[in-house]
C-alpha cells in the first residue's frame, strides 16, 4: 500500500484511540475531583472537632473558676457577719464586691463559650450531611469510571494494538511527523485537499481552508508516496479517491476531444465540482459540530 493510504489507516485508528482515551480520562478526572473534595471535607471535619474540644475545655475551666469564686464568696459573707470592726467590715465588703464582679464575668464568658461550642456542633452536623451527599456523588463517579473502563478498556487495548500495527507500516520519518502533528492537533494530523475549482486550479486545505498550490495537488494526484504538509496548519495533505480519479480523467481528457464535447465535459465537471464543494461543506459543518 502507498504511504498516504497507510497514513490514513493510522489516522483512522489513532483518532479512535484518542476518542476512547479522552472518555476514560474525563471519567478519571471527575472521579479524582470527588476524591479530592472528600479529602478536603475530612480535613475540615477534623478542624471542627478540634475546635469543639477546645471550646468544651474552655467551658470546663470557666466552670471550675466559677465554683471556686462561689465558695470564696460564701466564705467572705460568713466573715462579714462575724467582723468585729468597721475597717475589717469594709475590707471584706470590697473584696466581696470585686469577687462577685469576677464571678459574673466568668459566668458570662462560660455562657458565650458554651454558645460557640453549640454553634460549632451544628456546623459539624451540616458538614457531616455535606460529606454524606459528596460520598453519594463519589459513588456515582466511581460507577461511571468502572463502566467506562469495562466498556472502553478492552476495545482500547485492541485499538492500541491495531494502531501499533498501522504505525509499523509507516516509515520512521513520516511516523514521527504524524505523531507530532497528531499531538499538536489533538488527533487531526491529516487534512483532505478541497477542490475549490479544478478548472481554475484552485485548491484549499480541508482543515484550515488556506489555499493549497496546484503543484501540491498535482504531486499528490500522481504520487501517493509523499507526505506533503499544509503550509499553514502543518497537517499532512491527502486527496480523496474522487479527486484523484477526477484529476487523472482530466489529464487523459485533455487534447483527445473536440471543442464541443470539451465544453460539454467542462459543464459536467462544473456541476460535479459544485456537488463536491457542497459535500465538503456539509462534511466541514459536521466536523465543526463534533
Ligand atoms: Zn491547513
Amino acid at each position: 500500500m502507498a504511504l498516504l493510504d497507510n497514513l490514513l489507516t493510522l489516522h483512522r485508528v489513532d483518532s479512535q484511540v484518542r476518542a476512547l482515551r479522552t472518555r476514560v480520562t474525563s471519567a478519571e478526572t471527575y472521579f479524582n475531583a470527588q476524591e479530592k473534595q472528600l479529602a478536603l471535607l475530612a480535613r475540615q471535619r477534623t478542624e471542627l472537632e478540634t475546635q469543639i474540644k477546645q471550646l468544651q475545655a474552655n467551658v470546663h475551666a470557666l466552670e471550675l473558676d466559677q465554683a471556686e469564686a462561689t465558695g470564696r464568696v460564701e466564705k467572705l459573707r460568713a466573715e462579714l457577719n462575724t467582723s468585729t470592726n468597721d475597717k475589717q467590715y469594709k475590707a471584706i465588703l470590697n473584696e466581696l464586691k470585686s469577687l462577685e464582679l469576677h464571678r459574673d464575668e466568668v459566668v458570662k464568658r462560660a455562657v458565650e463559650e458554651m454558645q460557640r461550642s453549640e454553634d460549632t456542633k451544628k456546623r459539624l452536623e451540616t458538614h457531616d450531611a455535606t460529606i454524606v451527599e459528596r460520598k453519594k456523588v463519589r459513588e456515582v463517579a466511581k460507577a461511571q469510571l468502572d463502566e467506562c473502563m469495562k466498556d472502553v478498556g478492552e476495545r482500547l487495548a485492541e485499538l492500541e494494538r491495531e494502531r501499533e500495527r498501522a504505525a509499523d507500516l509507516v516509515p520512521d520519518r513520516e511516523r514521527k511527523l504524524f505523531n507530532l502533528i497528531a499531538d499538536e492537533t489533538e488527533g487531526e494530523a491529516m487534512a483532505e485537499i478541497t477542490v475549490v475549482s479544478l478548472r481554475h486550479r484552485e485548491f484549499a486545505c480541508g482543515a484550515c481552508n488556506i489555499e493549497v498550490p496546484f503543484e501540491t495537488f498535482a504531486r499528490l494526484s500522481s504520487n501517493s508516496d509523499a507526505a506533503v504538509q499544509c503550509k499553514a496548519c502543518r497537517r499532512i495533505l491527502f486527496l480523496s479517491e474522487t479527486s484523484r480519479a477526477d484529476s487523472s480523467k482530466d489529464s487523459k481528457d485533455k487534447g483527445s476531444k473536440d471543442k464541443d464535447s470539451k465544453d460539454k465535459d467542462s459543464k459536467d465537471k462544473d456541476s460535479k465540482e459544485k456537488a463536491a464543494i457542497a459535500r465538503d461543506k456539509a462534511k466541514f459543518e459536521k466536523t465543526k459540530k463534533l
